[in-house]
């Protein structure tokens, strides 16, 4: 069962959602060659407590840190470490989930360390496009996998693939709520969207092969195929015209 939202829980979702928004700002600089992953995660984990939100992800399902950290092959849900630094070279997706009261935003973008590969810049161009154009979907009236069609046509366009081992997925009051958003799909089918619906869109696009590999870890998802993945997401509102984009 899908829940709309009434006005003041969207407040509060918004509320979340720009804390999100503003962290992706300020850490955008912190990205370069040298830090470790561990390293952002205590920035973003500082101010989002600073910006008087909690850190969603940290506890959930017993995830150990503030944001998923996940470096090239690893598609999502990298756990942060002091021992993963970041190279010239790299693409890093940081994924940023905050809780303000009792509502949930969440959020991630691909960040290039440096100057990247030419196949690494044009899948994190996709990706976001991806992101982009699905958002343009999520509108009263439409169906829910005219967005999962999206993602699947643009990411097989540019030759890559969509994860679907990953879906996006409704939000608000818990991070993860119905129904789920996967990144592929047939238009025209699936729930009619309405306004007041809050979604995340979560476009999870490989170069190569859309298979996946869990780590012993049980939570780092990678590539099979050791090739690179990137990750867009933000929550969104359903809305009459169009969806206003919260995070
Ligand atoms: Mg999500």
């Amino acid at each position: 069962m899908t829940i709309l939202k009434n006005k003041e829980e969207i407040r509060k979702i918004r509320s979340s959602g720009k804390i999100i928004r503003e962290i992706f700002i300020l850490i955008k600089d912190e990205i370069k060659p040298g830090i470790s992953t561990s390293g952002i995660d205590k920035i973003v984990e500082s101010l989002i407590l600073e910006k008087g939100g909690r850190p969603a992800f940290k506890g959930y399902r017993g995830f150990p840190a503030s944001i998923c950290a996940s470096v090239n092959n690893v598609v999502v849900h990298g756990i942060p470490s002091e021992k993963t630094i970041l190279s010239e070279g790299d693409i890093i997706s940081v994924d940023v989930g905050v809780e303000k009261e009792g509502f949930y935003g969440d959020a991630a973008r691909t960040f290039k360390v440096g100057k990247v590969s030419e196949e690494a810049a044009r899948l994190m161009e996709a990706t976001e496009r991806c992101l982009t154009e699905a958002i343009k979907k999520a509108r009263a009236g439409a169906r829910l996998f005219d967005i999962s069609n999206v993602v699947e046509t643009i990411a097989r366009d540019e030759g890559f693939s969509e994860v679907r081992a990953f879906v996006g997925h409704g939000i608000g009051r818990n991070l993860h709520e119905p129904p789920e958003v996967p990144n592929w799909g047939e238009p025209g089918k699936g729930l009619v969207l309405k306004e007041g619906l809050v979604l995340a869109i979560e476009p999870m696009i490989n170069a190569g092969t859309r298979e996946i590999d869990i780590m012993p870890d049980e939570w780092t998802a990678v590539t099979a195929d050791g090739r690179l993945s990137a990750h867009f997401e933000d929550t969104v509102i359903v809305g009459k015209e169009k969806a206003e984009i919260l995070t």
